[in-house]
C-alpha cells in the first residue's frame, strides 16, 4: 500500500477523499452546528502532511445520506469552516461541483492552499449501484486532481465513487488516518499480543456474529455485555424476561459457544445484571443475578459483579479490542457497566483498540481521557468489517496497480 510519502505530491491537485461526517445539530437560530469534530479532528494529520510536502488540496466528503439531493441542512460549509479553524487556514468551499468555474478554483489554488468540494452525496452516481453510473461521477472528479489520496476511513468498506471508483483512474495513496487504523487492526487480526481479550456488546448479537466467528479463533478470551448477552444467556437455558433476545439466533449462538469450548476459548458472560422495566431510566432500577431476571423485566446493564470480573479480565490482558456498550450508557442509571469496562481499557498496558461509533461515541460522553487508548477506530462499519475478516474495497483497490 502506496502512502503519501511514495508519490508525488509537489506543485499536484491532490484530491483527498476525507471522512468528515460528524454529528450536527441545529442551534436555536436554526444554524447547524457540529456537535463532535472528532473525525475532523482525525483528518488534520494528512493534511498537514500534504500542505508541507507542497500540494495544492481539493477535499472530498460527505455529510449524511442526502440520496442525490442537495439537502441545506447537510451542507458542506460549517465543516469546511471549523476545518479551516483546525488546520490554519481558510478553506475554499466549492458549492457546485458542476459550477461553471468549480476547475478555475481548483487550478487557481497555490501549494499549501485547501479547497473543499460540496458534500459529495448530493450527486446520485456517488453511490449507485451500477458501476457505469459511479465511473462517469469519478470521471468529473478526476478532472480535478493529479493524484487520489484516501484518508476516509469511515467510507473505505463503500465501493462508491470517491472512494473506490476514483482510485483506478489516478495515482493514488493511504493517507495517515487510513494508515493508523490498518496498522491497529492489523496488530489485533493478526500479531497479538497474548492474553488477548475481545470484549463485546452493543444491542444486537446479529450485528456482531461476523465478529465473534471471525475472532473466535484468535482470542483467548471473549467477554460479552450488553443486549447481546442475553440471547447467550437464553442459549445456556437460563430465562431472560424482557430483555433484548434473538431467538433466531439461539442455535447459532449455542454453535459458538461450543466452538469455544473445542477452541479452548473462554466464553464470560455477565453473572449480574441491571434490570428496569423502562429504558429510559424512569422506573425503578435494581440488580440482580444473571441467572435470575425475572418476567417483566428488562436487562440494561451488565451489574456491578460484572464489571469488576470484566475489569479484572482486561487488566491481564496484553491485548484487548472493545466494540460496542456494555449497556444503555446513554441513560446514566445504566452507563457503569460500560464506564468501568471502558476504565478499566484505559488504565490497562495492554494494547487497546476501540471499533464500533457507539463505543467512541460513549468514551468521549463519559468523558474518558482517549489519550489512554491505543486506538479509537473513526470508522464503526468499516471497523466491523475488519474484525469480520472482510476485505474491504477502499482499501484493496489501493494494492491495485
Ligand atoms: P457500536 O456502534 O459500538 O458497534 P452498537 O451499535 O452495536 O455498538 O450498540 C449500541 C447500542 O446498544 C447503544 O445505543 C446502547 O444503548 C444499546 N444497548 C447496549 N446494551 C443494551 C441493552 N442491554 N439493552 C438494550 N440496548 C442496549
Ligand atoms: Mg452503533
Amino acid at each position: 500500500m502506496k502512502t503519501i510519502d511514495d508519490i508525488d505530491v509537489n506543485n499536484q491537485r491532490v484530491l483527498l477523499r476525507a471522512d468528515l461526517n460528524a454529528p450536527m445539530k441545529q442551534d436555536a437560530n436554526g444554524v447547524m452546528q457540529i456537535s463532535d469534530d472528532g473525525r475532523l479532528k482525525a483528518s488534520v494529520a494528512t493534511i498537514n502532511d500534504l500542505r508541507k510536502k507542497n500540494a495544492k488540496i481539493v477535499i472530498l466528503a460527505h455529510l449524511g445520506r442526502p440520496k442525490g439531493e442537495g439537502k441545506p441542512e447537510l451542507s458542506l460549509k460549517p465543516i469546511a469552516k471549523r476545518l479551516g479553524e483546525l488546520v490554519g487556514i481558510p478553506i475554499t468551499f466549492i458549492d457546485d461541483l458542476n459550477g461553471a468555474d468549480t476547475l478555475t478554483i481548483v487550478n487557481a489554488l497555490k501549494p499549501g492552499e485547501i479547497a473543499m468540494v460540496e458534500n459529495i452525496r448530493y450527486e446520485k452516481d456517488e453511490t449507485s449501484k451500477d458501476a457505469t453510473e459511479r465511473q462517469k461521477l469519478a470521471k468529473v472528479l478526476a478532472t480535478l486532481g493529479d493524484v487520489f489520496v484516501i484518508d476516509g476511513f469511515g467510507v473505505v468498506h463503500r465501493e462508491q465513487a470517491s472512494v473506490t471508483d476514483i482510485a483506478r483512474l489516478l495515482p493514488k495513496a493511504a493517507g495517515r488516518l487510513v494508515q493508523a487504523e490498518q496498522k491497529a487492526f492489523d496488530k489485533v487480526l493478526n500479531n497479538p499480543v497474548r492474553p488477548y481479550v475481545v470484549v463485546l456488546g452493543g444491542s444486537k448479537v446479529s450485528d456482531k456474529l461476523g465478529v465473534i466467528n471471525n475472532l473466535i479463533s484468535k482470542v483467548d478470551k471473549l467477554l460479552i455485555g450488553g443486549g447481546m448477552a442475553f440471547t447467550f444467556l437464553k442459549a445456556q437455558g437460563f430465562e431472560v424476561g424482557d430483555s433484548l433476545l434473538e431467538v433466531d439466533r439461539i442455535d447459532e449462538v449455542k454453535q459458538l459457544i461450543k466452538t469455544a469450548q473445542e477452541k479452548n476459548v473462554e466464553i464470560v458472560l455477565p453473572v449480574d445484571v441491571v434490570i428496569s422495566k423502562e429504558l429510559d431510566g424512569s422506573a425503578p432500577v435494581s440488580v440482580v443475578d444473571a441467572h435470575q431476571i425475572p418476567v417483566g423485566q428488562k436487562g440494561l446493564d451488565i451489574g456491578p459483579k460484572t464489571s469488576e470480573l470484566f475489569a479484572k479480565k482486561i487488566a491481564d490482558a496484553k491485548t484487548v479490542v472493545w466494540n460496542g456498550p456494555m449497556g444503555v450508557f446513554e441513560v446514566n442509571a445504566f452507563a457503569s457497566g460500560t464506564k468501568t469496562v471502558a476504565q478499566a481499557l484505559a488504565n490497562s498496558d495492554a494494547y487497546s483498540v476501540v471499533g464500533g461509533g457507539d463505543s467512541a461515541a460513549a468514551i468521549r460522553l463519559l468523558g474518558l481521557d482517549e489519550s489512554k487508548f491505543d486506538h479509537i477506530s473513526t470508522g464503526g462499519g468499516a471497523s466491523l468489517e475488519l474484525l469480520e475478516g472482510k476485505v474491504l474495497p477502499g482499501l484493496a483497490v489501493l494494492e491495485e496497480v
